[in-house]
This record gives structure tokens, C-alpha cells and sequence, in this order.
């Protein structure tokens, strides 16, 4: 809201604004994260969706299907097993969409990197991470960290611009 507030003249409440500015407040403030969990970190993940941290107060609402949602969070060990799983979940969700990669078993095997033959080294080898949210169990306050991280991203993108115009400008920047 703060970036169409500070764009705002006058007292009859016109606003004057972008288009992408607009979309993407409206896309920050409404995320919806898949409602599953993998391990230990997920206790954490449900604790932050509860009343003492209350993540509905930040528009987090949590949908039971991969068509619902737009964020993923890998609470939890990421077992070779369950990569196939975790990758066809996320290729169901809509475009644009965003994973939060919560504890060290998501971020790099955590406890099991060295001997956890069963354990994929970090979720990003599976799908493309967006927030690392570092911790053995990450506390409910760093995955609130970790959304506003996400909302700081979806700000500056923009979704007007067609691809090929965006692929061109990374190309010579
Ligand atoms: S990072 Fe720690 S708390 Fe989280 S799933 Fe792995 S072992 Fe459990």
C-alpha cells in the first residue's frame, strides 16, 4: 500500500499509479502457499499460520491445491523420494509462482548432508528457490521474515513488459 500512497495527490482520493505497481501490490498482499510439509520445520510453518503469529494478517492463506496457490514452502527434508512429488506440485501452480525453501534440510540437507543418502542437498536442485529462510527448526518469526523478503521481490517485478522485451534488456544490461 505504501507505494500507492506515496503516489497519492490531493484529498479526493485519486491515485495516480502504474499498472504493474497496482497488480503487484495486490499479488503481494494476497500470497497463497500450498498446505504441506515435509518435516520437523513444518510444526513451525503451522505454528506461524496460528493465532499467535497469525500470517492471515499479511493476506498468507494456506490452499490445499497446487491450482490454488502461488508459493511453495519445502518445510522440511527433501527425501529423493519426495523430489519427483515436490517438483510435479509445483509445476501444477499457476505462473508467477514462488518457493520459500524453509530450514537447512530444504536450504542444503541440513543434518544429513554428509550421510543422508536418502536426502536431496537443497530443494534448488529440484525447483527454482526464490527465499532461503536459514534455521533447525527455523522460528515462526523467520518464515514471516522470509514472506516479507517474497513481497520485496514481487514489488519491483513486473509482469507488463512481455518476455522477450525482459530477455533482450538482461542481455545488455
Ligand atoms: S531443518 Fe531441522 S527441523 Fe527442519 S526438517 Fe530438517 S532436521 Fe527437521
Amino acid at each position: 500500500m505504501k507505494g500507492l500512497l506515496d503516489q497519492q495527490f490531493g484529498q479526493g482520493g485519486m491515485i495516480i499509479t502504474k499498472v504493474d505497481t497496482l497488480i503487484n501490490w495486490a499479488r503481494l498482499s494476497s500470497m497463497w502457499p500450498m498446505g504441506f510439509g515435509l518435516a520437523c520445520c513444518a510444526i513451525e510453518m503451522m505454528s506461524a499460520y496460528a493465532s499467535n503469529y497469525d500470517l492471515d494478517r499479511m493476506g498468507v492463506f494456506p490452499r490445499a491445491s497446487p491450482r490454488q496457490s502461488d508459493v511453495m514452502i519445502v518445510a522440511g527434508t527433501v527425501t529423493f523420494k519426495m523430489a519427483d512429488r515436490v517438483r510435479r506440485l509445483y509445476e501444477q501452480m499457476a505462473e508467477p509462482r514462488y518457493v520459500i525453501s524453509m530450514g537447512s534440510c530444504a536450504n542444503c540437507g541440513g543434518p544429513y548432508w554428509e550421510h543422508g543418502y536418502h536426502v536431496v542437498k537443497g530443494v534448488d536442485n529440484v525447483i527454482p528457490v526464490d527465499v532461503y529462510v536459514p534455521g533447525c527448526p527455523p522460528r515462526p518469526e523467520a518464515l514471516i521474515g522470509g514472506f516479507i523478503k517474497l513481497q520485496e521481490k514481487i514489488r519491483k517485478e513486473t509482469l507488463m513488459r512481455p518476455k522477450a522485451i525482459e530477455n533482450l534488456l538482461k542481455t545488455t544490461a
